[in-house]
């Protein structure tokens, strides 16, 4: 038999490179910005078409390429950035692997303009699956400019996979504030469908945070600052009381690239131990400078993974610098920091000549086609809410529906039918209720004590309401006395916009008021709402936290952020009537047992278990 080993095309093998680099429209982002910064840049403008299914176009005042490199910046492994393995520790730039361009190419049609300042003319490039189309000289202004259209063409089974235009989006614009936040020096604009969601000038740190997340949060932030001779700590940690629900914005970046750390972000959040109230989570933006030598940014071709040589003394210096500063604005108890500026490094400052080669990381679960991994989409993918009981509790419930009623009280909990409970509630009518720890209503019923959790039972109310409403489509409006207006971030106000129809169908009479501001002139009839703005900002918070791939419809999805944002919180002293308002709402609905995302509401402990624990 002859040999049958052949080397693969360079389109072929550039296209399964793209399957790393290239997820997503967001990754063809990322990469072109990034490339603008190392080009020097000091504005760059992204114009997006619905997307970036349909235009992705960067442009940059960069230092432009020569007619040779704009044709060589295609091929694969092509940079300007490294010559040398021993580049590989020094890097200051944000790309060095020259894979970028040529696996964009490999799956697009792309369009490159590109001049430098000491040429007459400028070269047009036009590539489409890795086939040079033209290559010609053209008239244009110093710089670089990048045109990306029908991405994925020659990929069906990624085109088929992006998701809709609204989550797409959102990871774009994670990406550009993975770029903006660490370079306020550098102006951005960012248009999407020709409106304008960014203008970023030039600018320093803390008014560029302010920038891209509007200026509510620049009462909350407290500035971080902290020089070691192991690593400079630069940025922004948000006052406890000003965390949220939800995620807030959380951001490491170091030598000014965004990066994903679980394990510096457990010192973040350690130094906020018992200063958060539960379930809350802060913003942070912290920037660090380190030796580049010090940390290895290959261990993945999206290089949202860095490794740190030192990072049990950086995580000491984080931990130590986050508490002072919390500390310094009378946050934290002041008895914390008597040692106040010395922060004490807990390691031996290493020699550099003990410098050990960085190993190649293999990250062996990494698969580029599972669609479910976590993408570089910002922290938040860490902290999605856990769905996998979902399917689980609805087999269970399904089958519970079909067995027969079920005497025993042992064998109640998850297997009980939904008749069962609807006894129960018939049987507590005017006997006792009480409310613990202004979180559970407990009640006495005929086979022992059933437990209600006060939030999720509201949920499952004000869930089952909306859509009613939705469906009944006879929505019904409080206006408002005084019209409120509300001002968002450009993400929030995307957002917003994208569900405005669904939360008009619900009874929201919410309309556009200029440039990222909205006027609430009537909320729900079914609210009770004393603060329109919070509702719709807790609303958007919910809205965003909700796992992208839902089991739930859009509209249902819209319906369950708002009975979430509305119901009723922990900590709400309820008065015995309001109890006995939820019992009975609850049990008159279609699925009083779990919440609309799949909680456990309701759970009886049975009289022999509580008769059990007094039998010593
Ligand atoms: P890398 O960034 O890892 O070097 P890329 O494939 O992203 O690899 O880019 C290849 C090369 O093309 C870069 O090293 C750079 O020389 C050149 N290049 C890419 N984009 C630009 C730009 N916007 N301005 C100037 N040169 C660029
Ligand atoms: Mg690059």
């Amino acid at each position: 038999m002859s040999d049958i080993i052949q080397l693969l095309p360079d389109s072929v093998a550039n296209q399964i490179a793209a399957g790393e680099v290239i997820q997503r429209p967001a990754s063809v982002v990322k990469e072109l910005v990034e490339n603008a910064l190392d080009a020097g840049a000091s504005e760059i403008v992204i114009h997006i078409k619905d997307a970036g299914k349909t235009l992705i176009q960067i442009t940059d005042n960069g230092c432009g390429m020569s007619p040779t490199d704009a044709r060589m910046a295609f091929e694969r492994h092509a940079t300007s950035k490294i010559s040398s393995a021993n580049d590989l520790f020094c890097i200051r730039t944000m790309g060095f692997r020259g894979e970028a361009l040529a696996s964009i190419a490999a799956i697009a049609d792309v369009e490159l303009k590109t001049k430098r300042t000491e040429d007459e003319v400028g070269t047009l490039i036009h590539i489409i699956g890795s086939e040079v189309k033209t290559q010609e000289p053209v008239a244009c202004s110093n710089g670089t400019s990048f045109s990306v259209k029908n991405l994925f063409f020659n990929v069906p089974a990624r085109r088929k996979f992006l998701k809709a235009n609204t989550t797409e989006l959102k990871h774009i614009i994670y990406e550009i504030q993975h770029v903006a936040l660490p370079n306020p020096e550098i102006k951005f604009s960012f248009f999407h469908n020709n409106a304008s969601l960014y203008e970023l000038p030039k600018t320093n740190h803390r008014k560029r945070v302010i920038d891209v997340f509007g200026k509510n949060i620049n009462q909350s932030l407290v500035t971080v600052d902290e020089d070691t001779s192991l690593v400079n700590i630069y940025g922004f940690v948000g006052q406890p009381k000003f965390a949220r629900k939800t995620m807030g914005e959380q951001f490491f970046f170091a030598n000014g690239r965004y990066m994903r750390h679980p394990y510096f972000h457990r010192a973040v959040m350690q130094a906020y131990e018992k200063l958060l109230p539960p379930d809350t989570f802060p913003s942070y933006f912290l920037f660090m400078e380190i030796n580049p030598a010090d940390i290895d940014i290959n261990v993945h071709p999206t290089k949202t993974e860095i490794k740190f040589e030192n990072d049990r003394a950086i995580w000491q210096i984080i931990h130590a610098a986050v508490r002072e500063s919390l500390g310094k604005h009378n946050v934290v108890p002041s008895i914390d920091f008597d040692q106040s500026g010395s922060i004490e490094i807990p390691v031996s400052q290493k020699g550099r000549e003990d410098i050990s080669f960085p190993g190649i990381q293999i990250n062996p679960d990494y698969n580029p086609f599972n669609e479910n991994k976590p993408v570089s989409a910002g922290g938040s993918s860490s902290f999605k809410p856990d769905r996998s009981n979902v399917k689980h509790w609805e087999d269970l419930y399904e089958g519970a529906r079909t067995e027969g009623e079920e005497e025993s009280v042992q064998q109640m909990g998850m297997k009980t039918s939904e008749d069962l409970y609807a006894q129960s509630a018939e049987q507590f009518v005017g006997k006792r209720v009480l409310q613990l720890k202004q979180k559970y209503i407990l009640t006495p019923v005929k086979s022992g004590l059933m437990i209600i959790d006060q939030k999720r039972a509201h949920e499952r109310i004000l869930f089952e309401r909306f859509m009613e409403v939705l469906k009944s489509e006879s929505v019904a409006s409080q206006q408002q006395l005084f019209p409120q207006t509300i001002e968002l971030n450009p993400a929030d106000t995307e957002l917003l916009k994208n569900i405005l129809s669904d939360l008009l169908s619900l009874g929201f009479d919410i309309r556009e008021f200029g440039k990222n501001t909205f006027i609430i002139n009537g909320t729900p009839g079914l609210l009770d709402v004393s603060s329109p703005e919070v509702i719709v900002e807790k609303l958007l918070e919910e809205y965003k936290n909700s796992p992208v791939d839902a089991r739930l419809k859009a509209k249902e999805q819209v319906a369950l952020s708002l009975a979430k944002a509305s119901a009723i919180e922990y900590g709400t002293e309820l008065k015995p009537e309001e109890i006995d308002h939820i019992i009975d709402d609850l049990f008159a609905c279609s699925t009083p047992i779990f919440s609309p995302d799949g909680k456990k509401i309701v759970t009886i402990i049975p009289t022999e278990d509580i008769e059990k624990s007094f039998i010593k």
